[in-house]
């Protein structure tokens, strides 16, 4: 049984996190991305309305989302557990969350936040280089080419994707930061939030992970 909330800004790891522990724990993982999807697919009338909102490009408001994530928890492969991910993500829905979670008695084992510092995450964010012919990733600093701009597959030019760009990427991150702010203030006042320092191997960031939880 595991109950968890993973947190951390892009570039901090969380999705090979979520991977392990979701394994480890054989819990659901629950990304809102999916459960989106997965609503819109099965065409659950929360999920109509959640499409409705996406194709005229406008955020889906918290409602639609806090009811999607609770028909979403009240199924029968949660009763063992789960982790969610990418949600919450404001104050007002982490007060949803645990309103939805009393009424279906169930309580929160964990609450993580991954953090690294936003040096750290710029470099990771904005080393990706991938190669024009083959589509091979590098990153200069974690996976470095042998030759600089060269693949090694292939010896296509290795190009950095407007999406990797030092401004994308700090934009991201101060997007992230003003948004998860108040989130991370909620828990942490209530002394809930397990902070884990996700500057380290991935195993060992795994191992405090669990750590925490157990
Ligand atoms: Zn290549």
């Amino acid at each position: 049984m595991m109950r968890a909330i993973l947190m951390g800004p892009p570039g901090a790891g969380k999705g090979t996190q979520a991977e392990m522990l979701i394994e480890h724990f054989k819990i659901p993982h629950i990304s809102t991305g999916d459960m989106f999807r997965t609503a819109i697919k099965e065409r659950t009338p929360l999920g109509l309305k959640a499409k409705e909102y996406m194709d005229s490009g406008a955020l889906v408001p918290d409602e639609v989302t806090i009811g999607i994530v609770a028909d979403r928890l009240a199924q029968a492969d949660c009763l063992n557990g789960f982790l969610l991910d990418g949600f919450p993500r404001t104050a007002a829905q982490a007060d949803a969350l645990a309103k939805i979670l009393s009424d279906l008695n169930m309580g929160l084992d964990g609450i993580i936040n991954i953090e690294v510092e936003d040096a750290i995450l710029l470099e990771r964010l904005t080393g990706r280089r991938v190669c024009k012919q083959c589509s091979s990733t590098f990153h200069t600093v974690y996976h470095p080419s042998k030759e600089q701009g060269v693949c090694d597959k292939c010896g296509g030019e290795l190009y950095q994707r407007s999406d990797d760009t030092l401004e994308t990427a700090q934009n991201r991150l101060k997007v992230y930061n003003d948004q998860t702010e108040p989130l991370i203030a909620y828990y942490s006042e209530q002394g809930r939030l397990k902070r884990i320092q996700g500057d380290q191997e991935i195993g060992q960031v795994f191992r405090d992970v669990l750590d925490v939880l157990e």
